[in-house]
């Protein structure tokens, strides 16, 4: 556990990147730099939820809409007891930054409840999120602010916001949400697209620093959506998976693990990665510092601090998780020569396949799962390497040139649009 001297606040951390790169950048307006440093709106609810044994609970959650500059806001949902204001300002943020990098027409916002989703019922599940889709839904919209899934949040839960919001309208708006089952509106492609994207900006970055991804060794911290999946591209690719962990520790085996068994009891909430006979297991503090050469974080923020920095002993970082790597952390490792691929550009595959979807939706229309897998290379292809030539000329880490080119375009649209009245 963390001790209270070393919580790290996510909105701080957020700021901070910001100024880095903003100090880099000469022509950014300071009336611009001020506004996009400053969420644009940010809801607050307190509800009730009737719970399986007859009583009633009073839950707290959040949508903080940061910017809609370029586009409607766009950012997932996260069910977890540690759900703060200062957490989902944060992630806000880095949704709008994430958005412009990959240059897809959306803003950023998050929400989340906090909630222990292990500790509830699937019917106590529903009645929560259908009641909290309720109470924002006027500020939600396929044209104004659409939901995605993230930590503890999956395709059913996409079902209900979409159901409930419908209900609202008196008619079908699948375009409300994205990440829904593909028997609702739901996107081929989508499930799987943060973890792809992590996939090919990691392929990326390995051709960049001449490392060939077959028979790396890959450490995995997380193994939901985005660990899980980008976990069996990397097998693919020939990578030898030598640790995963969830919430309650790891699995590790030098070797390369049986990542189909080791997931295979990986659904839900309440189940843990396990049935691998061969492996020993790991802390999440001792996996992060397993001799490695890819090392994917994909769980929660603040996990790579400058208290572990030292210890990494990996050649890349590619972010799925969202702030996993703290300003501390990062200047630490680029000392060491330790490549990055941040949040922003790393695991911008799932924003961009949500777009895919929502445009689908618009235009009631079927892309085929070829379709989706070109487009979204073509774009984390381009991303990158757009990003990496900006780091090459300003002479900088990855998360900087990717702050620059994210604020820069947030920037201009802010000044196109100006400043009402
Ligand atoms: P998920 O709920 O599918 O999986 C989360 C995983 O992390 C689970 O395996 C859980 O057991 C594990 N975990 C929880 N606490 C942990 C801890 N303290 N240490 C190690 N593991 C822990 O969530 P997800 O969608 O895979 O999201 C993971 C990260 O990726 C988050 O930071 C999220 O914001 C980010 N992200 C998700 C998406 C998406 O499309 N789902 C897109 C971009 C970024």
């Amino acid at each position: 556990m963390e001790s209270a001297e070393r919580r790290i606040n996510p909105a701080a951390m957020a700021i901070k990147q910001v100024e880095t790169a903003a100090a880099r950048m000469p022509h950014l307006d300071n009336a611009i730099l001020q506004k996009i440093k400053h969420t644009k709106r940010e809801i607050v609810v307190h509800f009730p939820v009737k719970m399986d044994d007859g009583s009633v609970r009073i839950y707290t959650g959040y949508r903080i809409q940061h910017d809609d500059a370029r586009g409607p806001f766009k950012g997932g949902l996260r069910y977890h007891p540690d759900v703060d204001p200062d957490e989902v300002r944060a992630l806000a943020m880095w949704m709008t930054w994430k958005a412009a990098v990959v240059n897809i027409p959306f803003g950023g916002a998050k929400g989340g409840i906090q909630c222990n989703p292990k500790e509830m019922s699937l019917r106590e599940l529903e009645n929560m999120t259908r009641r909290f889709t309720w109470e924002i839904s006027p500020f939600i919209g396929p044209e104004s602010d659409i939901p995605a899934p993230d930590v503890y949040t999956n395709p059913q839960v996409m079902a209900w916001i979409m159901d409930t919001y419908s209900i609202r309208k008196g008619y079908s708006v699948p375009g409300v949400v994205t990440g829904k089952p593909l028997e609702l509106g739901g996107s081929l492609g989508r499930y799987e697209a943060t973890g792809r994207g992590v996939f090919i900006t990691a392929l990326e970055a390995a051709k960049h620093l001449g490392m060939p991804l077959e028979n790396a060794r890959v450490v995995i911290q997380g193994a939901g959506n985005v660990g899980g999946i980008a976990a069996k591209y990397f097998r693919q690719a020939g990578g030898r998976v030598i640790a995963i962990s969830d919430s309650r520790g790891g699995l590790y085996n030098p070797r390369g693990l049986d990542i189909d068994k080791a997931l295979d009891c990986k659904n839900r909430y309440q189940c843990f990665i396990g049935g691998e006979t061969e492996s020993d297991e790991v802390s999440n503090e001792e996996l992060l510092e397993l001799e490695c050469d890819v090392l994917v974080p994909a769980a929660l923020e603040s996990q790579i601090t400058e208290y572990n920095a030292a210890r990494l002993r990996c050649r890349m970082i590619v972010e799925g998780a969202n702030g996993p790597t703290t300003p501390e952390a990062d200047a630490l490792l680029f000392d060491r020569g330790v490549f990055i691929v941040p949040d922003i550009l790393a695991n911008a595959g799932g924003v961009t396949v949500s777009y895919f979807e929502w445009v689908q939706n618009l235009q009631e229309l079927l892309w085929t799962e070829d379709e989706i897998a070109e487009r979204l290379t073509r774009i984390l292809v381009r991303s990158f390497s757009e990003v990496l030539a900006i780091s090459q000329k300003e002479k900088t880490d990855m998360r900087t040139a990717a702050l620059m080119l994210g604020i820069g375009r947030v920037a201009e649209a802010v000044k196109l649009r100006g400043i009402f009245p």
